[in-house]
């Protein structure tokens, strides 16, 4: 045994890998296993779900999470833990009512969320008629004279069809971000978006919107996609249904928060660094579960599971939950330029931001020969059944590290379920299955290990 473990350092010394060795299945079962049989991170995420929902920069929720997960990184065994201060935005909501008003049809209520970063309305609201659009070229066909003094109804659904739900997500996307700002060009007065999500359910889904520098800002609210149906029905049969708005929210002075941060010091090449992580702010409506409280206890349990089975990285391991990947991104920007200042060598960097459902496997920012390399390492998590090692995928908190080298991976869980809950009231701790939870630790774990034996 003594024998073994001076092998075993000698080789990890001169940095030979043991990538083909039994050695290596044993210790992936082990990591495995050890997560498997241990409920420490569904504990921690559900802490994170009931006392900090609404983590949003600037609230009292997100300084909670932020101690929580302090603490917690130092119960899981790091070397070292610290909070690296984040510049935030700070922007809250209000009041919300929003009613379609038709002498024909009746009044109905429609539930609403206002966008993050959207300016509220008076305390009155707005009473205004009411236009759909699918896209911002049937805007542009419109016109002034059609929009002017209106509210304009982005309801472009989300295509089903597609199997990748994030492309789906990304199709429909643009009128939360832009719609806003666009319709101000013609005149709108607010904008009313169907919620960019597959469901179609009673939930709101909300997500900033962003004005451009030479318009009105306009209020703007996202409808839940039960709601939008109802609405574009209304308005087939009365076009001339009118719409009461009210959204208090307000935009505040900008603020501080913190990125949480532990490592494991490398036994061999301490100077290089490996990070593995997710974002710790949640949207104000959500308990944040899979987006992202999920992410961020699978990177603590990563450093529990390496402390606990003695896995010595030959490089420093970090946890890091960053902040305000929501809002403006800034946690993931402030982490890439100190790493970027203090001349730190960022070797790999995984972001867990999908959701936790069952992991499927990873994607990575890579070509060629080191791509193969990579696809290479799905041979250990066949037993797991993670096979889609694949192109592509990192994610937007470690993406500034991309102009570091730093080679960029996404995990990949089972994403068909991911758009019912993100930036909704349906995000919730009961929405996690401890089991899937479990599962995705210990592939980020054990990916992690590998790439780390890995020289590339
Ligand atoms: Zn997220």
């Amino acid at each position: 045994m003594r024998l073994r473990i001076i092998i075993t350092t000698i080789l990890l010394i001169l940095g030979i890998s043991l990538l083909n060795g039994q050695e290596t299945e044993k210790i992936i079962k082990s990591i495995f296993d050890a997560a498997l049989t241990d409920q420490t991170a569904y504990k921690h995420l559900e802490y994170l779900c009931k006392n900090t929902k609404g983590r949003l920069p600037g609230s009292a929720a997100v300084a909670e999470a932020v101690e929580y997960t302090r603490q917690a990184l130092i119960k899981a065994g790091a070397d070292s833990v610290w909070l690296q201060k984040v510049p935030v935005p700070h922007w809250e909501r209000g009041h919300e009512e929003c009613r379609a008003i038709s002498s024909v049809l009746g009044i109905a209520d429609l539930t609403i969320s206002a966008l993050g970063f959207s300016v509220g309305t008076t305390t009155d609201g707005l009473l205004a008629e009411v236009i759909e659009v699918k896209d911002f070229n049937e805007l542009k066909n419109l016109g002034r004279q059609k929009i002017e003094g209106k509210i304009v109804f982005f309801n472009r659904a989300a295509d089903n069809t597609l199997i990748n739900t994030f492309a789906a997500y990304g199709g429909a996307v643009n009128q939360r971000i832009q719609g806003a700002s666009e319709a101000s060009k013609y005149g709108a007065i607010a904008v009313i978006v169907r919620s960019a999500t597959n469901a179609l359910h009673d939930f709101p889904h909300t997500g900033v919107t962003r004005y451009a520098d030479d318009v009105t800002k306009i209020p703007a609210v996202a409808v839940s996609t039960v709601d939008a149906e109802l609405l574009s029905r209304w308005l087939k049969k009365d076009p001339s249904t009118r719409i009461s708005l009210i959204s208090t929210c307000m935009n505040y002075p900008d603020t501080w928060s913190y990125n949480v941060i532990g490592e494991i010091k490398g036994s061999v090449r301490p100077n290089e660094f490996i990070t593995a992580g997710g974002h710790l702010d949640a949207w104000d409506i959500s308990e944040g579960a899979h987006d992202d409280a999920g992410g961020c206890v699978q990177a603590i349990e990563m450093i529990r599971l390496y402390k606990s089975l003695n896995i010595r990285p030959k490089r420093t391991i970090r946890a890091v939950m960053f902040m305000n990947e929501e809002m403006s991104g800034t946690g993931g920007r402030t982490y890439a330029a100190e790493a970027s200042a203090k001349g730190e060598i960022h070797y790999a960097a995984l972001e867990s931001d999908r959701g936790v459902m069952s992991p499927r496997g990873f994607g990575f920012e890579a070509e060629g020969e080191r791509l193969e390399k990579l696809q290479s390492l799905s041979k250990w998590f066949q037993p797991y059944n993670i096979r889609d090692f694949d192109k592509g995928g990192g994610g937007s908190d470690i993406s500034p590290l991309r102009t570091m080298g730093t080679l960029l991976i996404g995990n990949i869980p089972d994403i068909q379920r991911y758009f019912y809950y993100h930036h909704s009231a349906n995000d919730t701790f009961d929405k996690v299955n401890i089991r899937e939870l479990q599962m995705g630790s210990a592939a980020n774990a054990s990916l992690i290990y590998l790439i780390d034996l890995l020289d590339m």
